[in-house]
C-alpha cells in the first residue's frame, strides 16, 4: 500500500493507493482493469489498449478453454504473447461463465442502475456481468420453470453445457488450474461457486463451504503446477469471496481465505447495487491489508468510487465496450446515445477535451455516420474512447487520493454524471 485514503475527518479509511507488481509490469491502483474475454479487448487494437492508458487486461478462462482451447494459448508462450499485449494479464475461472450461462436461474450480480443519466441509452440498468452474458443463447440469465438446467454442481465440480455447441465438459477446482496456468495470464482466480440473491440462507451456507474446499484444492493444485512449470513466469492466484449479501458470510469467507496462501482476492458473486460499497467494506475489514482486492464485474461511475471508496485496489468493467457496440459513450456530463438525430451535424469530438485517439481526431457526425452505416470502425472508435474515460477516470481517483483531494473530485465527477440524482 502506498497511502490511505483519509475522510474529511482525518480518520483513516479503507480506501488506499497501492502498486501490483506482475512478471509483465507494475499496476498502480486503484486500477480499472479492461475486459478482454476472448483474448480482445472488442474491436480495440493491443497498441490501442495500452496508449489509452490501460495498464492490464482480464480475459475470461471458460470462453478461452472452450476456444480456441487452453494448450493453444500455453503454445503461444500465454496469453500476453498471444494476443500482443505486453503488460499485466489476469482471467477470470470461469466459475461465473460455467453457472450462468450454463444453470440459468437468475444466477447474475443484479446491479440495476437508477436511470439518472443518459436517458436515450437503452442498454442501461444491466450489470456488467449481465451484459457479458448478452448474446448467449439463455441471455436474461434466467430459465423459465421446468427447463432442463445446463450445469449440475456436485461436490467435485460442475457439468455444464457448451453454449458453442452444446457439448458436455466437466470443471473442477483442479481443472480450472490446470486451465489457467495453461492460459498463463499474471493473476488467476480459485474456481468458486456462483450463488444468487434468490438462493436460500441454507443454500448459501452449504455453498460456501463447497467454495471454501474447493479453495483448498485449487491452492494445492496451484502450487503442484507452479512446481511442475517452472520455466514459466510466476502466476499469482486470488481467492474468492462469495456470502450474497450476508455480512456474516462474506467476512467468514474473507477470514477462510485470508488464512490461506492465496496472493490476492476477488471479491464475487451475488451483490445489489446499493450495497455494493458495504459488502466491498466488510471484505476489506476482514481480508489481509497487505494483500490486493479486485471487485469482479462492476458497472457505472457510481460503483468505481463506492468500490474505491471501500478499498478495492482493481475491478474490472465489460461496459465500455459493450455499449460502444450500442453507439454510447460516455462524457462528464453521463451517458449519451450517438444513434441520436441531434449529432448529424455535431463536428465536435464525443466529449470536449478529451485526449484520447478518437476525440483527437474524429467528429461526431462522422462516428454516428459509422455506426448508422454498420461500419465496425465505429465500435474501435467508441470503445477507445469509452475505455480512456473509465481509464482516466480512475487514473484521477487514484491522484486524488495521493493529493488529499479525492472528496471534492468525487463530489464534482459525480455530480456532474448523474445531474438528476445530484438535483434530488
Ligand atoms: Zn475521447
Amino acid at each position: 500500500m502506498d497511502s490511505p485514503l483519509m475522510a474529511s475527518d482525518g480518520a483513516r479509511t479503507l480506501g488506499r493507493t497501492g502498486t501490483i507488481t506482475t512478471p509483465h509490469g507494475e499496476i498502480r491502483t486503484p486500477a480499472f482493469i479492461a475486459v478482454g474475454t476472448k483474448a480482445t479487448v472488442k474491436a480495440v487494437l493491443p497498441e490501442s489498449v495500452r496508449d489509452l492508458g490501460a495498464q492490464a487486461v482480464l480475459a475470461n478462462a471458460y470462453h478461452l478453454y472452450l476456444q480456441p482451447g487452453p494448450e493453444i494459448l500455453d503454445e503461444a508462450g500465454g496469453l500476453g504473447k498471444f494476443m500482443n499485449w505486453q503488460g499485466p494479464t489476469f482471467t477470470d475461472s470461469g466459475g461465473f461463465q460455467v453457472m450462468s450461462l450454463g444453470s440459468g436461474f437468475k444466477k447474475v450480480i443484479d446491479m440495476t442502475a437508477v436511470d439518472a443519466s443518459g436517458p436515450d441509452d437503452p442498454t442501461r440498468g444491466h450489470s456488467a456481468r449481465e451484459q457479458s452474458a448478452l448474446g448467449h443463447p439463455d441471455r436474461d440469465l434466467a430459465v423459465a420453470p421446468g427447463k432442463e438446467r445446463l450445469a449440475h454442481i456436485d461436490e467435485d465440480g460442475v457439468w455444464f453445457t457448451s453454449h458453442l455447441n452444446g457439448d458436455r465438459h466437466r470443471f473442477s477446482p483442479e481443472i480450472s488450474m490446470n486451465v489457467q496456468h495453461q492460459i498463463g495470464a499474471d493473476i488467476m482466480f480459485a474456481f468458486d461457486e456462483l450463488t444468487t440473491l434468490q438462493n436460500s440462507r441454507g443454500y448459501q451456507e452449504e455453498s460456501l463451504e463447497r467454495t471454501r474446499r474447493w479453495a483448498e484444492r485449487c491452492v494445492a493444485e496451484h502450487f503442484r503446477l507452479t512446481d511442475e512449470r517452472s520455466h514459466r513466469p510466476y502466476q499469482a492466484l486470488f481467492g474468492v469471496i462469495q456470502g450474497a449479501q450476508y455480512e456474516d458470510l462474506r467476512r467468514k469467507a474473507c477470514r477462510d481465505l485470508g488464512a490461506m496462501p492465496f496472493d490476492g482476492f476477488g471479491i464475487g458473486g451475488a451483490l445489489e447495487k446499493e450495497n455494493l460499497g458495504t459488502i466491498v467494506a466488510w471484505c476489506s475489514e476482514e481480508l489481509p491489508e497487505d494483500k490486493p482486492r479486485h471487485l469482479l464485474g462492476i458497472s457505472e461511475p457510481d460503483d468505481i468510487f463506492a468500490a474505491i471508496e471501500a478499498g478495492a485496489d482493481t475491478f474490472d468493467c465489460v461496459s465500455p465496450t459493450r455499449v460502444a457496440r450500442n453507439s454510447a459513450f460516455y462524457t462528464s456530463e453521463g451517458r449519451f446515445n450517438l444513434s441520436g438525430a441531434r449529432y448529424r451535424k455535431d463536428w465536435g469530438p464525443l466529449q470536449e477535451g478529451c485526449d484520447c485517439y478518437t476525440c483527437q481526431n474524429y467528429s461526431r457526425a462522422y462516428i454516428r455516420h459509422l455506426f448508422k452505416a454498420k461500419e465496425m470502425l465505429s465500435h474501435t472508435l467508441i470503445s477507445i474512447h469509452n475505455e480512456r474515460f473509465v481509464v482516466r477516470m480512475v487514473d484521477d481517483a487514484r491522484n486524488a487520493i495521493e493529493d488529499g483531494t479525492f472528496w471534492d473530485f468525487k463530489e464534482e465527477t459525480l455530480g456532474r454524471y448523474y445531474p438528476a440524482a445530484a438535483r434530488r
